[in-house]
């Protein structure tokens, strides 16, 4: 056992790299090693389809925060120290220009995850980080010194900064830390109505939804519900699944969506397909509804109900009228699961109140810091998972350098 090096940081994810980024960017004359045994940023590279959504444009700090459903208040000071604005500056800095989708997602000009994490090693190689392309397997604290093993060799250093993602916590573990049951979340779901898979690639644009389960409303919440051939899908269900990840949902106990399909209240369709009869009686029930559904939806939706749909609307039976404007208002689709092997992003990891939110320091052990997805904070879909990353990295870095004093 040798090497008396500074500072050490496990995993060259994007919040190991951005961690050791900040460290060098503070003072470049702090020594700092990456270790992983991938390519530094290799998780980097799939993220938003291979385009990388590395932020999301709000400059509030409160409402980003809101993104997040777990660690909303702890990310807090992370975000004020290094916020979306600081994170585009200084990828601006580094020749990463971006732009803001209209959905306020943010991107590299390049709309390439692997054209950033060039970006972002280069800057690394020039302000001369370390990496050490191995797995590290055990980790010991002897009081004073972190003491780490790889199947090569033992490394001693005074300051760690711990950032080996959501799937990896046994060195958390060995650490005594407490780690909050991990879950995968941002997954496409599964619903007990299978005949509406038929209708894949059909997007149900900005409709509201309420969530219940066991009979409790859970969430109502407005976005686009995109069918698949196999799930439904979309930012607003990833949503679903990020906040509902907890809850043991099931074929026999399924979540229950209610969508308001029509985008108006019961009434106000009552009183048009009231004025329709009279302008138009002849026009048959299936072509009387297009301005509340898509069609090819409302003819399932009649299929189901047996409400036959080459009717003349003048003949509509006032039963029919009200299963009808039920499904428009109250359309119901019950989730028994997550689609098997999906989920992007890991609830859960190490509990917040054992980290300083002020400096993402252990309360546990002295000089040792946490970054990213492992701890206990997960964002929406948008860039704020990656944000997480970027603000806690800079806040371990900078806190840690400040302590060094
Ligand atoms: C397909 C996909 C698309 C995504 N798209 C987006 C997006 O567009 N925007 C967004 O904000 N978020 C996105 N995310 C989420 C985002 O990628 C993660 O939140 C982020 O990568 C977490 O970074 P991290 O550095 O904390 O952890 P990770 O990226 O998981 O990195 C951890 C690193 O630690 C290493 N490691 C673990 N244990 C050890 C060990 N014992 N020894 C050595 N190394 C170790 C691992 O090999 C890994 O490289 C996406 C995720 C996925 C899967």
């Amino acid at each position: 056992m040798k090497s008396e090096l500074e500072i050490g940081i496990i995993g060259a994810g994007p919040a190991g790299v951005f961690a050791a980024l900040s460290v060098k960017e503070t003072n470049e004359n702090t020594e700092v090693t990456v270790f992983d045994w991938q390519e530094p940023l290799t998780t980097l590279l799939p993220t938003g389809g291979g385009r990388c959504n590395f932020s999301y444009f709000e400059t509030d700090i409160k409402t980003f925060a809101s993104y997040y459903p777990r660690g909303s208040k702890f990310i807090l000071s992370a975000l004020t120290r290094f916020s979306m604005n600081d994170t585009v500056d200084y990828f601006e800095k580094i020749g990463i220009k971006s732009y803001v989708q209209s959905d306020n997602r943010i991107f590299p000009i390049s709309d390439s995850a692997k054209k950033t994490a060039e970006k972002l090693l280069a800057r690394g190689n020039k302000l001369g980080v370390k990496f050490i392309q191995q797995r590290v397997s055990h980790i010991f604290h002897d009081g004073e010194n972190f003491i780490i093993s790889t199947y090569e060799k033992d490394y001693r250093f005074k300051k760690l900064i711990l950032a080996t993602g959501g799937k990896n916590f046994k060195l958390a573990r060995a650490l005594k830390h407490k780690i909050i049951t991990p879950a995968l979340t941002l997954a496409p779901l599964e619903i007990a109505e299978k005949e509406y898979y038929e209708l894949s690639g059909l997007t149900l644009k900005d409709v509201w939804v309420k969530v219940y389960y066991d009979n409790k409303k859970l969430l109502n919440l407005a976005g686009n519900i995109l069918f698949t051939k196999n799930s439904i899908s979309g930012p607003l269900i990833f949503k679903i699944s990020s906040c509902c990840v907890y809850e043991k949902y099931t074929s026999e106990n399924p979540l229950e969506l209610q969508i308001n399909l029509a985008g108006q209240n019961y009434t106000y369709i009552d009183n048009f397909i009231k004025d329709f009869r009279i302008n138009s009686p002849k026009t048959t029930i299936k072509n009387s509804f297009g301005a509340f559904c898509p069609k090819n939806l409302f003819e399932k939706i009649l299929k189901k109900e047996e409400i036959d749909g080459t009717k003349q609307i003048s003949q509509m039976t006032n039963k029919e009228k009200e299963i009808i404007l039920e499904n428009l208002t109250e359309f119901k689709l019950h989730v028994t699961g997550k689609v098997i092997g999906t989920g992007i992003v890991t609830a859960g990891g190490v509990d917040t109140d054992e980290i300083n939110p002020t400096t993402m320091e252990s309360k546990i052990i002295s000089g040792l810091f946490f970054a990213g997805e492992m701890i206990n904070v997960d964002g929406f879909t948008g860039g704020f998972n990656l944000q997480n990353c970027w603000s806690t990295a800079h806040l371990a870095a900078i806190s840690l350098l400040q302590e060094k004093k």
